[in-house]
Protein backbone atom coordinates (compact mmCIF):
# COMPACT_ATOMS: atom_id res chain seq x y z
CA UNK A 1 0.00 0.00 0.00
CA UNK A 2 1.53 3.55 -0.26
CA UNK A 3 1.62 3.58 3.52
CA UNK A 4 3.66 0.94 3.89
CA UNK A 5 6.17 2.52 0.97
CA UNK A 6 6.14 5.25 2.69
CA UNK A 7 7.56 3.98 5.69
CA UNK A 8 10.26 1.39 3.75
CA UNK A 9 13.28 1.43 5.78
CA UNK A 10 16.26 1.37 3.93
CA UNK A 11 18.60 -1.08 5.59
CA UNK A 12 21.53 0.90 6.15
CA UNK A 13 25.34 -0.61 6.70
CA UNK A 14 27.34 2.06 8.55
CA UNK A 15 30.60 -0.03 8.21
CA UNK A 16 30.17 -0.34 4.17
CA UNK A 17 29.26 3.25 3.72
CA UNK A 18 32.30 4.58 6.12
CA UNK A 19 34.94 2.64 3.48
CA UNK A 20 33.53 3.94 0.89
CA UNK A 21 33.71 7.74 1.88
CA UNK A 22 37.36 6.84 3.53
CA UNK A 23 38.32 5.45 0.21
CA UNK A 24 36.83 8.30 -2.23
CA UNK A 25 38.29 10.57 0.33
CA UNK A 26 41.99 8.76 -0.26
CA UNK A 27 41.18 9.29 -3.86
CA UNK A 28 40.46 12.82 -3.78
CA UNK A 29 43.78 13.31 -0.88
CA UNK A 30 46.04 11.59 -3.40
CA UNK A 31 44.46 13.28 -6.40
CA UNK A 32 44.99 16.57 -4.87
CA UNK A 33 48.91 15.62 -3.13
CA UNK A 34 50.05 14.86 -6.67
CA UNK A 35 48.63 17.87 -8.19
CA UNK A 36 49.82 20.61 -5.73
CA UNK A 37 53.05 18.58 -4.45
CA UNK A 38 51.61 17.78 -1.25
CA UNK A 39 53.50 14.17 -0.72
CA UNK A 40 56.96 14.46 1.46
CA UNK A 41 59.06 12.12 3.48
CA UNK A 42 59.41 11.44 6.39
CA UNK A 43 62.87 9.29 7.75
CA UNK A 44 63.15 7.55 10.52
CA UNK A 45 66.71 6.73 11.21
CA UNK A 46 67.89 2.91 12.92
CA UNK A 47 71.24 2.24 14.43
CA UNK A 48 73.68 -0.26 15.45
CA UNK A 49 72.64 -2.50 18.04
CA UNK A 50 75.79 -2.28 20.00
CA UNK A 51 77.48 0.99 19.53
CA UNK A 52 74.08 2.79 18.61
CA UNK A 53 75.56 4.78 16.13
CA UNK A 54 73.15 5.91 13.40
CA UNK A 55 73.08 3.80 10.24
CA UNK A 56 70.43 5.10 7.92
CA UNK A 57 67.26 6.35 7.55
CA UNK A 58 63.84 4.62 6.18
CA UNK A 59 61.89 6.73 4.21
CA UNK A 60 57.87 7.21 5.53
CA UNK A 61 55.28 8.93 3.08
CA UNK A 62 53.08 11.34 4.51
CA UNK A 63 50.51 14.10 2.83
CA UNK A 64 51.37 17.28 4.28
CA UNK A 65 48.61 19.79 3.27
CA UNK A 66 48.79 23.32 2.66
CA UNK A 67 47.43 24.16 6.19
CA UNK A 68 50.12 22.10 8.12
CA UNK A 69 48.23 19.12 8.37
CA UNK A 70 49.77 15.72 7.75
CA UNK A 71 48.47 12.41 6.57
CA UNK A 72 49.99 9.18 7.89
CA UNK A 73 49.74 6.67 5.06
CA UNK A 74 47.57 4.39 6.71
CA UNK A 75 44.70 5.96 5.16
CA UNK A 76 45.60 6.45 1.82
CA UNK A 77 48.36 3.61 1.28
CA UNK A 78 46.54 0.72 0.39
CA UNK A 79 44.42 3.16 -2.28
CA UNK A 80 47.56 4.65 -3.63
CA UNK A 81 48.99 1.29 -4.39
CA UNK A 82 45.70 -0.11 -6.22
CA UNK A 83 45.35 3.53 -8.25
CA UNK A 84 46.58 4.67 -12.07
CA UNK A 85 49.01 7.04 -10.01
CA UNK A 86 51.19 4.55 -8.14
CA UNK A 87 53.95 4.41 -10.93
CA UNK A 88 54.12 8.29 -10.76
CA UNK A 89 54.32 8.30 -7.23
CA UNK A 90 57.07 5.56 -7.21
CA UNK A 91 59.11 7.62 -9.23
CA UNK A 92 58.62 10.65 -7.48
CA UNK A 93 59.79 8.31 -4.38
CA UNK A 94 62.73 6.73 -5.74
CA UNK A 95 63.84 10.42 -6.92
CA UNK A 96 63.64 12.18 -3.46
CA UNK A 97 65.68 8.97 -1.59
CA UNK A 98 67.83 9.01 -4.05
CA UNK A 99 68.70 12.85 -3.79
CA UNK A 100 69.14 12.20 -0.22
CA UNK A 101 71.04 9.47 -0.62
CA UNK A 102 73.69 11.50 -2.73
CA UNK A 103 73.97 14.43 -0.32
CA UNK A 104 73.76 12.72 3.04
CA UNK A 105 75.85 9.62 2.32
CA UNK A 106 74.07 7.18 4.31
CA UNK A 107 72.79 4.18 3.49
CA UNK A 108 68.23 4.64 2.87
CA UNK A 109 65.67 2.50 2.47
CA UNK A 110 62.19 2.82 1.09
CA UNK A 111 59.16 0.46 1.09
CA UNK A 112 58.49 -1.09 -2.56
CA UNK A 113 54.47 -1.82 -3.12
CA UNK A 114 53.46 -5.28 -4.08
CA UNK A 115 51.98 -3.76 -7.34
CA UNK A 116 55.19 -2.51 -8.79
CA UNK A 117 57.29 -5.09 -7.41
CA UNK A 118 55.60 -7.16 -10.18
CA UNK A 119 56.22 -4.10 -12.53
CA UNK A 120 58.72 -4.26 -15.48
CA UNK A 121 58.56 -0.56 -16.27
CA UNK A 122 59.40 -0.66 -12.28
CA UNK A 123 62.31 -2.93 -12.69
CA UNK A 124 63.90 -0.53 -15.82
CA UNK A 125 63.71 1.91 -13.46
CA UNK A 126 65.37 0.62 -10.66
CA UNK A 127 68.05 -0.52 -12.86
CA UNK A 128 68.95 3.01 -13.94
CA UNK A 129 69.99 4.11 -10.26
CA UNK A 130 73.36 5.00 -10.08
CA UNK A 131 74.94 2.39 -8.27
CA UNK A 132 77.15 3.99 -5.59
CA UNK A 133 74.34 4.75 -4.11
CA UNK A 134 73.68 2.85 -0.63
CA UNK A 135 69.54 2.20 -1.14
CA UNK A 136 67.45 -0.57 0.70
CA UNK A 137 64.19 -1.83 -0.66
CA UNK A 138 61.89 -3.27 1.98
CA UNK A 139 59.26 -5.92 0.21
CA UNK A 140 57.12 -6.99 2.73
CA UNK A 141 57.08 -10.41 3.50
CA UNK A 142 53.44 -11.35 2.42
CA UNK A 143 54.74 -9.94 -0.91
CA UNK A 144 57.42 -12.24 -1.14
CA UNK A 145 55.23 -15.59 -0.02
CA UNK A 146 51.97 -14.88 -2.80
CA UNK A 147 54.38 -16.84 -5.55
CA UNK A 148 57.93 -17.99 -4.35
CA UNK A 149 59.26 -19.13 -7.01
CA UNK A 150 58.36 -15.80 -9.30
CA UNK A 151 59.55 -14.22 -6.56
CA UNK A 152 63.07 -15.41 -6.61
CA UNK A 153 63.25 -15.08 -10.20
CA UNK A 154 62.61 -11.20 -9.91
CA UNK A 155 64.69 -10.92 -7.08
CA UNK A 156 67.89 -12.52 -8.41
CA UNK A 157 67.41 -10.10 -11.72
CA UNK A 158 67.05 -6.94 -8.91
CA UNK A 159 69.90 -8.23 -7.64
CA UNK A 160 71.85 -8.62 -11.08
CA UNK A 161 70.49 -5.48 -12.79
CA UNK A 162 70.65 -3.39 -9.64
CA UNK A 163 72.83 -2.18 -6.41
CA UNK A 164 70.13 -2.63 -3.83
CA UNK A 165 70.25 -4.20 -1.13
CA UNK A 166 66.94 -6.65 -0.03
CA UNK A 167 65.14 -6.27 3.06
CA UNK A 168 62.02 -8.11 4.33
CA UNK A 169 59.64 -6.05 6.14
CA UNK A 170 57.25 -7.21 8.73
CA UNK A 171 59.12 -10.72 9.03
CA UNK A 172 58.03 -13.04 11.00
CA UNK A 173 54.10 -13.05 10.72
CA UNK A 174 54.21 -15.24 8.18
CA UNK A 175 53.75 -19.09 8.45
CA UNK A 176 56.68 -20.99 7.16
CA UNK A 177 58.57 -17.51 6.06
CA UNK A 178 61.59 -18.62 7.51
CA UNK A 179 62.24 -21.56 4.84
CA UNK A 180 62.64 -19.20 2.33
CA UNK A 181 65.34 -16.68 3.40
CA UNK A 182 67.41 -19.47 2.64
CA UNK A 183 66.19 -19.65 -1.13
CA UNK A 184 65.99 -16.18 -1.91
CA UNK A 185 68.90 -13.31 -2.32
CA UNK A 186 67.90 -10.98 1.00
CA UNK A 187 70.05 -8.64 3.06
CA UNK A 188 68.32 -7.94 5.83
CA UNK A 189 65.06 -9.05 7.78
CA UNK A 190 63.29 -6.56 9.80
CA UNK A 191 61.86 -8.15 12.89
CA UNK A 192 58.20 -7.72 12.79
CA UNK A 193 56.79 -5.15 15.27
CA UNK A 194 54.52 -7.13 17.34
CA UNK A 195 57.73 -9.65 18.47
CA UNK A 196 59.21 -6.21 19.94
CA UNK A 197 55.89 -5.49 21.44
CA UNK A 198 56.06 -9.17 23.17
CA UNK A 199 59.90 -9.80 23.92
CA UNK A 200 60.13 -8.40 27.25
CA UNK A 201 57.25 -10.21 28.86
CA UNK A 202 56.90 -13.32 26.85
CA UNK A 203 59.27 -15.99 27.14
CA UNK A 204 58.33 -18.13 23.66
CA UNK A 205 58.48 -14.98 21.51
CA UNK A 206 62.07 -14.39 23.21
CA UNK A 207 62.57 -17.84 21.99
CA UNK A 208 61.50 -17.50 18.47
CA UNK A 209 63.29 -14.31 18.11
CA UNK A 210 66.45 -15.91 19.15
CA UNK A 211 65.86 -18.05 16.80
CA UNK A 212 65.51 -16.19 13.69
CA UNK A 213 68.48 -14.15 14.27
CA UNK A 214 70.81 -17.38 14.85
CA UNK A 215 69.75 -18.63 11.57
CA UNK A 216 69.74 -15.54 9.68
CA UNK A 217 73.38 -14.85 10.87
CA UNK A 218 74.28 -18.45 9.61
CA UNK A 219 73.26 -17.68 6.78
CA UNK A 220 75.03 -13.94 6.07
CA UNK A 221 71.58 -11.50 6.75
CA UNK A 222 71.22 -9.24 8.83
CA UNK A 223 68.43 -8.26 11.21
CA UNK A 224 66.47 -5.13 12.23
CA UNK A 225 64.24 -4.94 15.48
CA UNK A 226 60.88 -2.84 14.61
CA UNK A 227 58.89 -0.82 16.77
CA UNK A 228 61.90 -0.25 20.07
CA UNK A 229 59.46 1.69 22.19
CA UNK A 230 61.64 0.69 26.00
CA UNK A 231 65.27 0.06 27.42
CA UNK A 232 64.39 -3.55 28.11
CA UNK A 233 63.31 -4.34 24.66
CA UNK A 234 67.27 -2.72 23.58
CA UNK A 235 68.50 -4.51 25.98
CA UNK A 236 67.34 -7.72 25.02
CA UNK A 237 67.59 -7.56 21.22
CA UNK A 238 71.17 -6.80 21.95
CA UNK A 239 71.85 -9.47 24.28
CA UNK A 240 70.44 -11.66 21.11
CA UNK A 241 72.93 -10.20 18.71
CA UNK A 242 70.15 -8.00 16.89
CA UNK A 243 72.22 -5.89 14.57
CA UNK A 244 69.84 -2.87 13.35
CA UNK A 245 67.21 -1.17 15.92
CA UNK A 246 64.50 1.44 15.14
CA UNK A 247 61.69 2.60 16.95
CA UNK A 248 60.52 5.26 19.33
CA UNK A 249 62.70 5.17 21.80
CA UNK A 250 65.83 5.96 19.62
CA UNK A 251 64.20 7.90 17.20
CA UNK A 252 60.74 8.71 15.52
CA UNK A 253 60.04 9.08 11.73
CA UNK A 254 61.62 13.01 11.29
CA UNK A 255 61.31 16.04 8.58
CA UNK A 256 64.23 15.80 6.14
CA UNK A 257 65.93 19.07 8.23
CA UNK A 258 65.50 17.40 11.67
CA UNK A 259 67.51 13.89 10.03
CA UNK A 260 70.17 16.22 8.51
CA UNK A 261 70.42 17.67 12.11
CA UNK A 262 71.28 14.02 13.85
CA UNK A 263 73.37 13.10 11.09
CA UNK A 264 75.28 16.32 11.32
CA UNK A 265 75.42 15.73 15.17
CA UNK A 266 76.54 12.49 14.89
CA UNK A 267 79.05 12.97 12.59
P1 LIG B 1 56.28 -0.13 7.93
O1 LIG B 1 57.14 -0.12 6.70
O2 LIG B 1 56.23 -1.38 8.73
O3 LIG B 1 56.77 1.11 8.78
C1 LIG B 1 56.83 1.14 10.18
C2 LIG B 1 55.67 1.91 10.77
O4 LIG B 1 55.75 1.80 12.20
C3 LIG B 1 55.73 3.40 10.47
O5 LIG B 1 54.39 3.89 10.39
C4 LIG B 1 56.41 3.97 11.70
O6 LIG B 1 56.07 5.32 11.96
C5 LIG B 1 55.88 3.07 12.79
N1 LIG B 1 56.82 2.96 13.91
C6 LIG B 1 58.16 3.15 13.90
N2 LIG B 1 58.69 2.97 15.13
C7 LIG B 1 57.66 2.66 15.94
C8 LIG B 1 57.56 2.37 17.36
O7 LIG B 1 58.54 2.34 18.10
N3 LIG B 1 56.32 2.09 17.83
C9 LIG B 1 55.20 2.10 17.03
N4 LIG B 1 54.01 1.83 17.60
N5 LIG B 1 55.25 2.36 15.70
C10 LIG B 1 56.47 2.64 15.17
P2 LIG B 1 53.94 4.79 9.15
O8 LIG B 1 55.00 5.78 8.84
O9 LIG B 1 52.58 5.29 9.47
O10 LIG B 1 53.87 3.75 7.96
C11 LIG B 1 52.91 2.73 7.95
C12 LIG B 1 53.12 1.80 6.78
O11 LIG B 1 52.85 2.48 5.55
C13 LIG B 1 54.54 1.30 6.63
O12 LIG B 1 54.78 0.25 7.54
C14 LIG B 1 54.55 0.87 5.18
O13 LIG B 1 54.01 -0.42 5.05
C15 LIG B 1 53.61 1.87 4.52
N6 LIG B 1 54.40 2.89 3.81
C16 LIG B 1 55.03 3.99 4.30
N7 LIG B 1 55.65 4.68 3.31
C17 LIG B 1 55.44 3.99 2.16
C18 LIG B 1 55.81 4.18 0.79
O14 LIG B 1 56.51 5.12 0.41
N8 LIG B 1 55.36 3.26 -0.11
C19 LIG B 1 54.61 2.18 0.27
N9 LIG B 1 54.23 1.34 -0.68
N10 LIG B 1 54.24 1.97 1.54
C20 LIG B 1 54.64 2.86 2.48
CA1 LIG C 1 59.12 -0.62 6.10
CA1 LIG D 1 57.73 -2.98 9.02
CA1 LIG E 1 54.02 -2.81 8.90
Amino acid sequence: SKLQGENVVVIFNKEIDDKIKNISFAKQLIERALNENLFTLYYQPFFNTKTLKLEGFEGLVRIKDKDGKIYTPNIFIDVLENSKYLMDYEKWLLQEITQKARKWHVPISFNASANSFKNKDYINYLSSINPNLNLIMEITERVLMINPEDTKELLSKIKKETALKIAVDDFGIEYSSLKYIKDLPIDEIKIDISFTKEIVDDLKTRSIVKAIITLAKELGVKTLAEGVETEEQLKILRDLGCDYLQGYLLGKPMPEEEAEKLISNQG
